[in-house]
C-alpha cells in the first residue's frame, strides 16, 4: 500500500506555525514510507478565503522546501463529486433532507441548553421523512447505537460513543456541501492512508469515519497534532511575535533553521536537537509526537538558526542572504562575494537580517559614523594613529589580510602604542562602527583605496569636531 499523506489547509490567512509543523509531519510520514504527499486547498468557505491567503500557503510550503506530489487540489474545483455522493447517500437512505426550520432549530437548542444537554440534532426529519418544502438541508443519516473507535497515533485510542454525534448536516439549504463531508471526500478519493492535523479536529475525526464506512470507504489512520503554546503558556497567537511562517523569513532565520525547529516542537529523538532534513526523514515516527501541548521558545530557534549559518554549505546561505540585501535594498554586486562575508560573520549575529545590515558598510558608505563609538575611538589622540596607518595602508603592495596586518603592527610599533590604539580608531573608520570582525580580514574585503578614504573621512570627522569645540 502506498502511504499517502496531505495537507488541507483552509485558506483563511497566512501559513502559521502550527499548520507548518504539521504540514511538516505530514510530509515526513509520506517521505519517509516512499510515499506521496499531496497538498488541498480547503477553500470552500468563500466568505473567509481569499487568494491572498492561498499565495501565502503555497509561499509558506516552497520557503520552507516541503514539495507536493499532487494538488493543489481546491475543494471549490471538486463540487461535482461532492454532489454526486450526497446524491450516493440520498438514494441509499444514508442521508436525508431536513426541512426543519430556524426557528424550530433555535427553539430546541434553547430548550436543551436550559435542560443542561449538550445541543444536538433531535432528528425530527429523520424520523419524519415526508415532511416536505422548499427548503432543506442534508443531513447524513449517523448511526444511532455503538461507538466510533479508533487509534490515534499520537493520542492512543479514542472512542465517541454514537449516542454523542447527532445527524450532520452535509449539504446547505443552497446545496453546498459542507465541510466534514469534503474531507471526507477528499481523504477517499485522493487515497489518503494517514491524516495528520491539529487536534482542534480530532471531535471531527467520529462523524467523518462514520461517513466513510457508509460509503463502503477504507478509513485512514489518524494522528492528531498537539497545539503550540507560546513561552507564556497561553496559546501561540501574534502577541508572541512572529506566528506566520514567512515572518520567520522576513526576520532572518533560514528555512533549515524553522524546519529543525519544528520537527522538535513536540517530537523527539533521544537528546539529538540537530536534524538535518534527511535524518528527519528516517527518524521521525508519529508514534513518538508528544501528545501534550508544546511550548515556543525563541531563544532555541536562535540557537538553531545561528547553527546552521555556519553549518550550511556558505552558497546555500548566501542565496537567502541575498534575498535580506535586496530587501534591505543593498546593492551587493560591487562588494565582496557574499560567501566571503558569511563565515566572518556568522558568529556575531542570530539572523541573515543582522547579519545584512551589519555587513552594510562592505558594499555602500555608512552614512554616519556610530556616535558611541566616535565619541571613545574618533577623539583628537586618535588623529596621529589614523593618519600614521592611513600612510602604510596606502603603501601595502599586495592587499592581504596578512600585510594589512603587519601594516597596523607597524604603525603601533612606530607610534610605541598597543595595538587598540591603532585598532580601534581604524576600525570604526573603516566600518563606521566598533564592531566588527576581524580587522586584517574586514579591511581585505574592502577596498585599499575604500579604506584610505574612509581613514581621511574619519580624520576630517576628528578635526571638524575639534574645531566646533574651540
Ligand atoms: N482545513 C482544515 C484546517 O485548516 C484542516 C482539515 C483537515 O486536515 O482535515 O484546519
Amino acid at each position: 500500500m502506498t502511504v499517502v499523506t496531505r495537507f488541507a489547509p483552509s485558506p483563511t490567512g497566512y501559513l502559521h506555525v502550527g499548520g507548518a509543523r504539521t504540514a511538516l509531519y505530514s510530509w515526513l510520514v509520506a517521505k519517509a514510507a516512499g510515499g506521496k504527499f499531496i497538498l488541498r486547498i480547503e477553500d470552500t468557505d468563500r466568505e473567509r478565503s481569499t487568494q491572498p491567503a492561498i499565495d501565502a500557503i503555497l509561499e509558506g510550503m516552497e520557503w520552507l522546501g516541503l514539495n507536493w506530489d499532487e494538488g493543489p487540489f481546491y475543494q471549490t474545483k471538486r463540487f461535482d463529486r461532492y454532489q454526486h455522493y450526497i446524491d450516493k447517500l440520498l438514494d441509499e437512505d444514508k442521508a436525508y433532507k431536513c426541512y426543519c426550520s430556524t426557528e424550530r432549530l433555535e427553539k430546541m437548542r434553547e430548550e436543551q441548553m436550559e435542560r443542561g444537554e449538550k445541543p444536538r440534532y433531535d432528528g425530527h426529519c429523520r424520523d419524519n421523512p415526508n415532511v416536505g418544502g422548499d427548503r432543506y438541508v442534508i443531513r447524513f443519516r449517523n448511526p444511532q447505537v455503538g461507538s466510533v473507535k479508533f487509534n490515534d497515533h499520537i493520542r492512543g485510542p479514542i472512542e465517541f460513543a454514537n449516542t454523542e454525534l447527532d445527524d450532520l448536516i452535509i449539504a446547505r439549504s443552497d446545496g453546498t456541501p459542507t465541510y466534514n463531508f469534503c474531507v471526507v471526500i477528499d481523504d477517499w478519493e485522493m487515497n489518503i492512508t494517514h491524516v495528520v492535523r491539529g487536534e482542534d479536529h480530532i471531535n471531527n475525526t467520529p462523524r467523518q469515519i462514520n461517513i466513510l464506512q457508509a460509503l463502503g470507504a477504507p478509513v485512514p489512520e489518524y494522528a492528531h497534532v498537539a497545539m503550540i503554546l507560546g513561552d507564556d503558556g497561553k496559546k501561540l497567537s501574534k502577541r508572541h511575535g512572529a506566528v506566520s511562517v514567512m515572518q520567520y523569513r522576513d526576520d532572518g532565520y533560514l528555512p533549515q533553521a524553522v524546519l529543525n525547529y519544528l520537527v522538535r516542537l513536540g517530537w523527539s529523538h533521544g537528546d539529538q536537537e540537530i536534524f538535518s532534513v534527511d535524518e528527519m526523514i528516517e527518524k521521525f515516527k508519529l508514534d513518538d509526537v508528544n501528545k501534550a501541548a508544546s511550548a515556543f521558545n525563541t531563544e532555541k530557534l536562535n540557537w538553531l538558526n545561528q547553527h546552521y549559518m555556519k553549518a550550511l554549505p556558505v552558497s546555500e546561505v548566501a542565496e537567502h542572504l541575498q534575498w535580506h540585501f535586496s530587501d534591505q535594498a543593498i546593492d551587493v554586486s560591487k562588494g565582496p562575494a557574499l560567501e566571503k562575508i558569511i563565515p566572518l560573520l556568522a558568529d556575531r549575529v542570530k539572523t541573515l537580517k543582522e547579519m545584512a545590515s551589519s555587513a552594510r558598510y562592505f558594499y555602500e558608505e555608512y552614512d554616519n559614523f556610530d556616535e558611541t563609538a566616535a565619541k571613545k575611538h574618533l577623539r583628537p589622540v586618535a588623529r596621529e594613529a589614523l593618519e600614521a596607518v592611513q600612510d602604510r595602508l596606502a603603501s601595502v603592495s599586495e592587499w592581504k589580510a596578512e600585510h594589512i596586518q603587519a601594516a597596523i603592527q607597524a604603525t603601533a610599533d612606530d607610534l610605541g602604542v598597543g595595538m587598540g590604539k591603532v585598532g580601534m580608531p581604524l576600525r570604526v573608520a573603516a566600518t563606521g562602527s566598533g564592531n566588527s570582525p576581524s580587522l586584517d580580514v574586514t579591511l581585505e574585503l574592502l577596498d585599499q583605496e575604500q579604506v584610505v578614504a574612509r581613514i581621511a573621512r574619519a580624520i576630517s570627522f576628528i578635526m571638524e569636531r575639534e574645531q566646533a569645540q574651540q
